[in-house]
């Protein structure tokens, strides 16, 4: 098992089965830095764990190259995008971070990326599916 299946199978613990995924393209960082930058945590959370998945591809080197999800080409040579796995919790600081090369998604529609993202899921854990939060009721409940 490699680190990002074992990144995987901690979050799926942890997440009891459901899952949090969340698709960033180069074009959705600009406003992610300035929504962190004006408070909004959400944003801060994830330009978080994006920064550690940046910095590992770009400090990647050669022979140990951080791969696309998809079909294993490095991800340092072309351009991606990116498919943050969170528990759906609370505490969503911590998540993990899947890289798509544009070969695998030429026209970059957040839903390819998604599919792409979760067929890689699938593949360590094949009752992955992605659920539209709306479709989850958090009770928090009363004391
Ligand atoms: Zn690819």
């Amino acid at each position: 098992m490699d680190n990002i299946e074992a990144g995987i199978m901690r979050v799926h613990r942890e997440a009891a089965g459901v899952l949090a995924v969340e698709v960033v393209r180069y074009s959705d960082i600009p406003p992610l830095l300035f929504a962190a930058a004006g408070g909004d945590a959400s944003a801060e959370r994830t330009i978080g764990i994006l920064g550690g998945f940046l910095d590992g591809v770009g400090r990647a080197r050669r022979g140990n190259s951080i791969l696309c999800a998809t079909c294993r080409h490095a991800l340092k040579r072309s351009k991606f995008a990116c498919v943050i796995v969170r528990p759906f919790r609370d505490d969503r600081s911590e998540g993990l971070c899947l890289g798509v090369c544009a070969r695998c998604v030429p026209h970059g529609s957040v839903a390819d990326i998604e599919a792409k993202g979760l067929a890689f899921l699938k593949r360590v854990w094949p009752e992955s599916r992605i659920l539209d939060p709306g479709q989850i009721h958090v009770d928090r409940g009363h004391a």
